[in-house]
């Protein structure tokens, strides 16, 4: 699944090709996708938009064009492909055709969602973008934030992370790579995390996310940011899917946490008690 570090490539690879192209028509094959309005008005509304700009928040792409935004969520497995017209293939679900190429949402799980919302009202208050917690590097997460959003939380710390309601843009991997960087367990209570642990957390969260951006996100199974570009941050990878701890050399151990497969060392990464 991409997380942060992964749409964030996405969005920077789509920037460089979409940004004041204008849409000639869209094609909707899966209307479920689209999500908070009918599938003719979607269509019709972004006929003739140029695309402006190109955000992200957490882990939604924001694209802004002439009088809409629309928002697109990849979840599982979603893709955006280039390609001059050609006939859509199995799992192309929404095609947004402009004069030298089209570009493709892709989504085999078709888990994917996309919301178009008019310029005049402000995304980032409505939501789903105004149920999401801080970006990684914004000015307002901080340990005693996070202390406060956690102390009514009996859930693994890991449950707690993945929500996004507390911090955005964080999915399964990044969760166990940092959590294993700030030495806590998955499993412990997040109302059982002290402020010191909380400011090991933002540390391990901000250095770990900076790194993998840096690397173009990771590779893994299902996804790649385009097929021709790789990110790299599999091989820093320090505890998710490895087999040995690369601190003390012990068996890396697995538990289910909030139904994903969850790494992490027994050794390294104790619970601690405030
Ligand atoms: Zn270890």
């Amino acid at each position: 699944m991409p997380e942060l570090p992964e749409v964030e490539s996405v969005r920077r690879y789509l920037e460089c090709i979409v940004i004041g192209k204008k849409i000639d028509c869209v094609q909707v094959y899966c209307p479920k996708i689209i999500q908070n309005c009918a599938v003719e008005s979607f269509t019709q509304k972004l006929q003739g938009q140029v695309f402006q700009a190109i955000r992200r928040r957490g882990k939604y792409l924001i694209f802004e064009c002439s009088d809409y935004i629309l928002l697109s969520h990849l979840r599982m497995e979603g893709k955006y492909l280039f390609h001059p017209r050609r006939e859509i293939k199995k799992h192309e679900h929404v095609v947004f055709q402009m004069a030298d190429m089209d570009l493709i949402y892709q989504d085999t799980r078709k888990f994917g969602t996309m919301h178009l919302f008019s310029k005049t009202v402000d995304v980032l208050t409505i939501p789903p973008l105004s149920l999401m917690g801080p970006e990684p590097f914004a000015e307002e997460l901080t340990a005693s934030y996070l202390y406060d959003a956690l102390k009514n939380k009996k859930q693994a710390i890991k449950a707690s992370l993945l929500e996004q309601k507390i911090i955005c843009g964080l999915g399964n991997i990044y969760v166990d790579e940092v959590l294993f960087d700030a030495k806590i367990h998955p499993g412990q209570a997040g109302n059982t995390l002290s402020l010191d642990n909380l400011q090991e957390l933002i540390s391990s969260i901000q250095k770990i996310i900076a790194r993998a951006i840096e690397l173009g996100g990771t590779t893994i199974r299902s996804f790649t940011v385009h097929h021709d570009i790789h990110g790299r941050f599999q091989n820093e990878l320090q505890i998710h899917s490895q087999d040995k701890c690369p601190v003390c050399k012990q068996q890396v151990k697995r538990m289910r946490i909030a139904g994903r497969t969850t790494y992490y060392c027994a050794v390294c990464q104790s619970v601690d008690k405030k």
